[in-house]
Parts: C-alpha cells; sequence; structure tokens
C-alpha cells in the first residue's frame, strides 16, 4: 500500500495525519469527521478559539464551503490558488463550527503541493488543517521536524520534502458591501501573498474594494503576540549593539518576565552563557524558506538564548510575514 492509500485509510478512520504544503507541513483531518477535528486540537495542545484552515483541491470543493463564493472570490482563487492565499468566507453548512472555533466564516485554500493535492483528491473531502507543531510554538518545514514534534503521538507524516515558502499563507477575509458596493478586505495575518499583489487583481477585474486597516481580534483570532517560539528564547538586539552588554540587560529583563502570555509558557533560560546568532538570507524567499529549520536549529544546539541582530532588511515591505514572525517569536526585543 503507498504512502497516500495508507494516510487515506487513517482519515477515513477519523485519525490525523501529517501533510506537505508549500507553506508549513500541517495537521489534517477530514472536514466531515468530527473526531477527526477534535483529535488535531488535542494533538496540538491548541485552544478551541483558534480556528483552522480548510484545505481544497478544487474551486467546485471551495463553493461548497462557502455560501458566497463572489466573483472577488473567484478571482482571488484564480490568481493565486494552487497558493499561499487563506480566503475567509461565510461558511455553508458543511463546515462544522469546530473547524472555525464558532465563527460565521471559513479560512480556505488550495495548496500547492502535489501530494497535498493527491491526497486530498484521494480522499474525496477537503481536509482541515493547522500547522503541525504544538500550540505556540515553532511551525514545521520538513517532515522530520513533524516527527519530533509528535514523537509521542504516533502520527503518520507524509514526506514532501522541505517546504518551498516555509511560512504560513497570508489570511485575507473578504466579503461584498451591499451599501457600500464594494469589496472590504483586511489581510489578518501576513504571509508571502502580499497587499500589493492582491491589490493589483482586484484593479485589474474592476473589482471596487477597500482596505480594513485594523481588523478587530474578534475578526482574527489564533492573533497571539507570542507563537512560533523556538524551545529556547529567542531575542532580537539592535544590529550595532555589543554582545557583552546585551548579556547583561539581558539578565535583567529576563528575570521580569510573566511565565505565560495568551497560553503560551515563555521559556526563560537558567542561564545566559552561551549565544546562537540566527542569521538568515537577505533574501526573503530565501530567508522564509530557512527561517523556522534554523529556529529548530538554534533551539537543539547547546546553547541558552538565540539572538537575531535586526538587519535593515527587516523593515521592508518585502519583509513584512517574516517579521511578524520573528517579533512573535521573540521572547524579548532589546533597543
Ligand atoms: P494555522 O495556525 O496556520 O493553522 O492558521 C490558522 C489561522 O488562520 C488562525 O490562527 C487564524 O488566524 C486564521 N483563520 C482561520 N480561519 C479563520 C476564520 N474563519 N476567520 C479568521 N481567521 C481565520
Ligand atoms: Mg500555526
Amino acid at each position: 500500500m503507498d504512502i497516500i492509500e495508507k494516510a487515506t485509510e487513517i482519515l477515513d478512520q477519523g485519525f490525523v495525519v501529517g501533510m506537505p504544503t508549500e507553506t508549513v507541513y500541517g495537521l489534517a483531518a477530514r472536514i466531515d469527521r468530527p473526531a477527526g477535528i477534535e483529535s488535531i486540537f488535542k494533538v496540538k495542545e491548541r485552544p478551541f478559539f483558534d480556528p483552522l484552515i480548510v484545505h481544497v483541491a478544487s474551486l467546485d470543493q471551495a463553493r461548497a464551503l462557502t455560501t458566497d463564493w463572489s466573483s472577488g472570490a473567484q478571482a482571488l482563487a484564480q490568481a493565486f490558488w494552487p497558493g499561499p492565499l487563506t480566503l475567509v468566507l461565510p461558511k455553508s453548512s458543511f463546515v462544522n463550527s469546530m473547524i472555525t472555533s464558532g465563527l460565521e466564516t471559513v479560512g480556505i485554500r488550495m495548496p500547492n503541493h502535489p501530494l497535498a493535492l493527491e491526497l486530498i483528491r484521494a480522499v474525496g473531502v477537503p481536509l482541515a488543517a493547522p500547522s503541525a507543531n504544538k500550540f505556540g510554538r515553532t511551525s514545521p518545514t520538513r517532515a522530520d521536524h513533524v516527527q519530533e514534534e509528535f514523537k509521542n503521538e504516533n502520527v503518520l507524516v507524509i514526506d514532501g520534502g522541505p517546504c518551498q515558502v516555509g511560512l504560513e499563507s497570508t489570511v485575507l477575509s473578504l466579503h461584498f458591501s451591499q451599501s457600500e458596493r464594494k469589496y472590504q478586505l483586511a489581510i489578518l495575518r501576513e504571509g508571502a501573498i502580499s497587499r500589493a499583489q492582491i491589490e493589483k487583481i482586484m484593479l485589474e477585474q474592476n473589482l471596487p474594494f477597500q482596505f480594513q486597516e485594523n481588523p478587530s481580534k474578534r475578526e482574527s483570532p489564533g492573533q497571539m503576540k507570542h507563537h512560533y517560539m523556538p524551545k529556547i528564547p529567542l531575542i532580537i538586539i539592535q544590529p550595532d549593539r555589543d554582545l557583552s552588554k546585551v548579556k547583561e540587560e539581558l539578565k535583567q529583563k529576563i528575570s521580569e518576565l510573566p511565565d505565560q502570555i495568551e497560553g503560551v509558557t515563555l521559556i526563560r533560560p537558567t542561564q545566559l552563557d552561551v549565544f546562537y546568532e540566527l542569521t538568515l538570507p537577505r533574501d526573503p524567499v530565501l530567508a522564509a524558506r530557512e527561517l523556522y529549520q534554523r529556529l529548530r536549529e538554534g533551539g537543539q544546539s547547546q546553547a541558552d538564548v538565540i539572538y537575531f541582530r535586526l538587519m535593515p532588511e527587516v523593515h521592508t515591505p518585502e519583509w513584512a510575514a517574516l517579521r511578524d514572525r520573528l517579533f512573535k517569536a521573540a521572547s524579548l526585543v532589546l533597543g
């Protein structure tokens, strides 16, 4: 039996499977198996208020998940799918409210990975999948990361090689306002698809739109201040800081950190001797591909702390998604 057949059987029985995608590896369950959906939250130790993204292999599957497949949704899906854009749309009755954390909307995406698409086609039903890591921790971009993360839970992982994008999808909510006669768009999470790329498609298709700048917490749950955290603390420092001076300041600051923020336990080093420098390529596409792997390497090293020197590139629009992940992964930012 090949791995896709085996995975299909496991999913059919209402269990979870590690699925490769181009963004990060997902922990997948069939949307029509409540036991499987529940087990995603259990295995990940994820709170129920954080909704899951539903992965499809065709536009027909996407249409069936929402009550409002508008021309805007069609245009964006055609432009970016399969790819790293999640569309948040009003949910249809096919979508169980455990998947959406009780929200009336559902996040939908078609992943750009041949094995993910093959799996969804073989199953015949969309798969709900969050990133395959314990809640609040670094997302996995290789099959062995998922094995490592769930070594006690005995999860079958389909090895699809290293993820080509390396960061989670852009999450975009979209709805047509009848009163204003235009689409209301909001980026709920930054990712590889930029706001400029989305705007370009809307303009080309003559679709009137407006971006909402600061979506409310209710609309974008799961956007915690701390997320993606490696096993040892990540500290962000200014590029010109002298490391020995940083150590003094750190001792003080670390003792002042709370134990937990928004349900994520902060990791506090017991000593501050060995520092591991996180370095990233200057090209944001390459940096995205490397970030989580390097955070894991740092976490597995003998170091007490990982530090990252804020290179000037980090402040450019091309680094928006990386900047978001780096700052959320950090336990401290030193000025
Ligand atoms: P992940 O942790 O990669 O599975 O991403 C799931 C994230 O997508 C959530 O934490 C939310 O930020 C976002 N998301 C998924 N579904 C919705 C939804 N219905 N409304 C708003 N945001 C959503
Ligand atoms: Mg995640």
